[in-house]
């Protein structure tokens, strides 16, 4: 990795829920590995930020929303290794910047904004074209690091999981994390993954793009309603469950991901979803910068 990696550690959470259930619970906290930039997204980044570093780029452009934590993530491993970032931001510039766009400034990144429709034209050749052209020497990084090689990345997270692990659940956004332990899953281990975007029926295709696993990769599941209404979107029940998560277990969470993983995995051990003896890791994806964007007082951490 190309970031000091020794703050991530294993937390084990105890309740009378899981004793019953006879399951163990725990979680990789890859949300110690920055203060900000934290989780994810720093492994997905990884390979990127490699090629550009070989290529001898002068830096690299991205694309997210106000509130992205790839747009804070790429700034700031940019600024790092020594190379400029540009931030392409969904939506006109608004007078007050998000926690999230401020942190990008800090870290030296150059912000564009372009319209919503503009946007939904990034991916498109003519829309890249003229940006390749500006900045001929700088990597052009998808957005959320969806490619294969965010996936070989992410693929990376398994080094921290034990082999005696049954279980591993995650947050699926764009697929690439999930995909990316999909490749380094261990035989006898299940990939149980809970997508935070309303209807997401694609992980397959998702797979097949940003891998080469082959159509009988290994098994895994999807659960599909644990998304609150849909990506980004919240309510009191996601809001009192992260605050009991703090409550019980010393667990911050964010509300776009690992919130409502974490609700769907015990709401899954209560349903005996898991035989007895699963020994579960929950993968604390990071992201919890972006609790910034909630009113003050919403959360007790
Ligand atoms: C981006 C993100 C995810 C989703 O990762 P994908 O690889 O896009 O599926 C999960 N958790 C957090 C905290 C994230 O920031």
């Amino acid at each position: 990795m190309l970031f000091p990696t020794s703050k991530i550690n294993i937390q084990k959470l105890s309740d009378s829920l899981f004793d019953q259930k006879e399951v163990t619970v725990s979680v990789l906290r890859l949300d110690k590995l920055h203060e900000i930039v934290s989780g994810n997204k720093l492994f997905k980044l990884h390979y990127f930020l490699a090629q550009a570093q070989e290529q001898c780029s002068e830096g690299v452009t991205t694309f997210g929303g106000p509130y992205s934590n790839h747009l804070v993530a790429t700034a700031f491993a940019s600024k790092e290794i020594g190379l400029k970032s540009i931030g392409i931001i969904r939506g006109e510039q608004p007078k007050v910047l998000s926690h999230t766009l401020q942190a990008c400034l800090a870290y030296g990144m150059e912000l564009k904004f372009i319209t919503r429709h503009e946007y939904d034209q990034k991916e498109k050749a003519e829309f890249l074209a003229p940006i390749n052209g500006s900045y001929p020497k700088f990597l052009i990084i998808p957005e959320g690091g969806y490619g294969p090689l965010g996936a070989n990345g992410a693929a990376m997270i398994m080094d921290w999981i034990p082999e005696n692990i049954t279980h591993i659940c995650c947050a699926i956004g764009t697929a690439t994390t999930f995909t990316g332990l999909l490749k380094n899953l261990k035989k006898e281990q299940q990939l149980i993954g809970f997508p935070v975007l309303k209807n997401m029926d694609d992980i397959e295709k998702r797979i097949q793009f940003l891998s080469t696993l082959p159509l009988n990769h290994p098994p895994f599941q999807i659960i599909n309603n644990y998304h609150f209404g849909g990506y980004a979107k919240k309510n009191n029940d996601l809001i009192e469950a992260m605050n009991l998560l703090y409550e019980k277990y010393r667990l911050p969470t964010d509300f776009v991901y690992t919130a409502k993983m974490m609700v769907g995995v015990i709401d899954c051990i209560s349903n005996d979803f898991f035989k007895k003896g699963s020994n579960i890791l929950c993968i604390h994806t990071g992201g919890l910068q972006g609790n910034l964007s909630l009113e003050p007082g919403t959360l007790k951490f």
